[in-house]
C-alpha cells in the first residue's frame, strides 16, 4: 500500500478518462520526482481552469470573461452561427481557419437514454440569437443523439424564427465520432457541403 498522499494522487488521476491503475501510478510517481516549483504551478493551473473559466454569456463557449474572444471579435460574422455540442468542437472548427462566423455551444446533446431534455441545454439563448441571424449551421455529431438534437433544433427554430436559414453539415464525419476526431479535410468538407434542412 502506498502512503496516503500518494494513494490519493493516484486516485485523482484515475478519475481522468482513459487513465487506468498503471498509468495513474506512473503519473503520480512522476509528480514525486518533479521540482516543487513545477508541482505548485501544475496544481495552480488545475485550480485556475476551474475558478477562472466560465461560459460565455452569448455563446456558451469557455471564456475567462463574460464574453469570449470570438463573440467579442467584431470582424466575425455574427449572423452566421455554427451550433456545436461542446467547447472542444469550437477549437476543432477554429483550427480549420476557414470559418469566420460565430458559434453556439449547447453543452451537451439531447438524449432519451440519459434523460437530457431541451431545458438542460443552452437552447434558449440560441433561439434569442437566431432572431438576428441569417444562417444557423447545425454541426452536432452524426451519432443518434446528435441527429436527434439537430432535428429538434430545426423544428424549434422553424417555429420561433421562420426567416432564418437552417443548414446541417454534410454527413462526412466518422459515424459515432465527434468533431474533434475528424481530420481537417473531412471537417472542411462537412462544412462546405452543408445543406438546408427540410421540414
Ligand atoms: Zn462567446
Amino acid at each position: 500500500m502506498y502512503p496516503k498522499s500518494l494513494q490519493e494522487l493516484i486516485e485523482a488521476f484515475r478519475k481522468l478518462p482513459g487513465v487506468g491503475e498503471k498509468s495513474a501510478e506512473r503519473y503520480a510517481l512522476n509528480i514525486t520526482d518533479m521540482q516543487e516549483e513545477d508541482v505548485r504551478r501544475f496544481a495552480q493551473a488545475l485550480v485556475d481552469v476551474k475558478t477562472k473559466l466560465r461560459q460565455c454569456k452569448i455563446c456558451g463557449n469557455l471564456s475567462e470573461e463574460d464574453e469570449c474572444e470570438i463573440c467579442k471579435d467584431t470582424s466575425r460574422n455574427a449572423k452566421q452561427i455554427v451550433v456545436v455540442q461542446s467547447a472542444k468542437d469550437v477549437l476543432a472548427m477554429e483550427r480549420l481557419e476557414e470559418f469566420n462566423g460565430t458559434y453556439h455551444v449547447l453543452n451537451g446533446l439531447l438524449s432519451s437514454s440519459k434523460g437530457i431534455m431541451p431545458e438542460d441545454l443552452n437552447i434558449d439563448t440560441l433561439i434569442k440569437r437566431a432572431q438576428e441571424a441569417e444562417e444557423i449551421i447545425l454541426a452536432t455529431s452524426t451519432t443518434m443523439d446528435g441527429e436527434m438534437t439537430a432535428l429538434y433544433l430545426n423544428k424549434i427554430l422553424k417555429k420561433e424564427c421562420p426567416s432564418v436559414l437552417v443548414t446541417r453539415i454534410a454527413h462526412g464525419l466518422p459515424s459515432g465520432g465527434f468533431l474533434d476526431y475528424a481530420d481537417e479535410m473531412t471537417l472542411a468538407h462537412a462544412l462546405s457541403g452543408r445543406r438546408k434542412v427540410e421540414e
